[in-house]
């Protein structure tokens, strides 16, 4: 394997990821990423040679992943958010498209809750981990939000600030367990957005060796049959979430009625929306607050 063409490397990486039962299309990201090249580049180039140095870099990422699983993300150490590239790397939740659906909702309400006037609303991204959701809502509504994003981990406030500032965006990151530091602030927010941690403990058998072994514990799993994030969450929002308000939550599938009914104890009267992602699954939840 001293030299191939670039069309050749990309078969040889999709029959070993094929033999051992990994997405062949990994292949190509690596391959673009230790080449630098853009689609258009690579698709005008196959039949070039791959630099030596360029290839054994590229066939020993192949191998760790085919053999190992760690995720294509901490290899090339990026992953796309709704449009954008975001910095990943083992200290964070390698962000998922179910989460960009998420957005699109937080992005709905805002626009159709009865605010009373008021133009400019405070939002709080709990468990910002890679700080996907605090960043793009910033980005995605420059004037009208005010976005504050917080992480028990410094680790994951460190790779969360590094991409607000690479993007452009400002968020102010706070460190602490949930809505502590804005309690601990005395400051109250407009909308609460989180994907906490979610999976039951007793599902971890069931995760694949990417996930399982590469995501951190922290961002995945959380006591009370996942739930425990939701009720920590919501039991500290009640000092810290203004009325009118709007609280979304990425939840696992089967939490929609779980999570309604962890709102409604403590907001009495809020409208609850579970909504389902593009794959048919429960996976959101919406909750406005008009009165307490
Ligand atoms: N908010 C980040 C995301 O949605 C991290 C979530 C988490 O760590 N549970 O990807």
């Amino acid at each position: 394997m001293d030299t191939m063409k670039i069309h050749e490397a990309l078969r040889w990486a999709s029959l070993f990821l094929q033999k051992h039962n990994r997405e062949e299309r990994v292949g190509e990201i690596l391959l673009l990423h230790h080449l630098g090249m853009s689609k258009v580049e690579f698709l005008s180039s196959l039949r070039e040679q791959v630099p030596q140095v360029k290839l054994k870099a590229f066939c020993a990422d192949v191998r760790r992943h085919a053999e190992t699983g760690v995720p294509v993300q901490h290899l090339t150490g990026v992953e796309s958010f709704y449009g954008r590239t975001f910095h990943v790397n083992g200290d964070v939740l390698i962000p998922r498209p179910e989460t960009e659906e998420l957005i699109v909702g937080v992005l709905e309400y805002v626009e159709k809750i009865d605010w009373h006037g008021q133009k400019t609303h405070q939002l709080v991204d709990v468990g910002t981990g890679s700080g996907i959701i605090a960043i793009t809502l910033k980005l995605e509504r420059q004037a009208s939000l005010d976005v504050s994003a917080c992480d028990i981990s410094d680790d994951a406030l460190a790779v969360a600030t590094a991409n607000a500032l690479a993007l452009g965006a400002q968020v102010d990151f706070l460190q602490g367990n949930f809505l502590k530091p804005l309690l601990d602030k005395g400051k109250k927010v407009d909308i609460i957005a989180s994907n906490p941690p979610y999976i039951p403990y007793a599902e971890k058998a069931t995760l694949s060796d990417t996930v399982k072994n590469y995501d951190p514990a922290l961002a995945l799993y959380a006591e009370d049959d996942g739930l425990a994030a939701y009720k920590k969450i919501i039991a500290q929002a009640v000092d810290v979430l203004r009325v009118p308000g709007l609280i979304a939550f990425e939840i696992g599938h089967e939490q929609g009625n779980a999570v309604r009914e962890i709102i409604l104890q403590s907001f009495p009267h809020s409208n609850v929306e579970v909504r389902k992602d593009i794959n048919g699954k429960d996976r959101m939840v919406f909750a406005v607050i008009d009165s307490r």
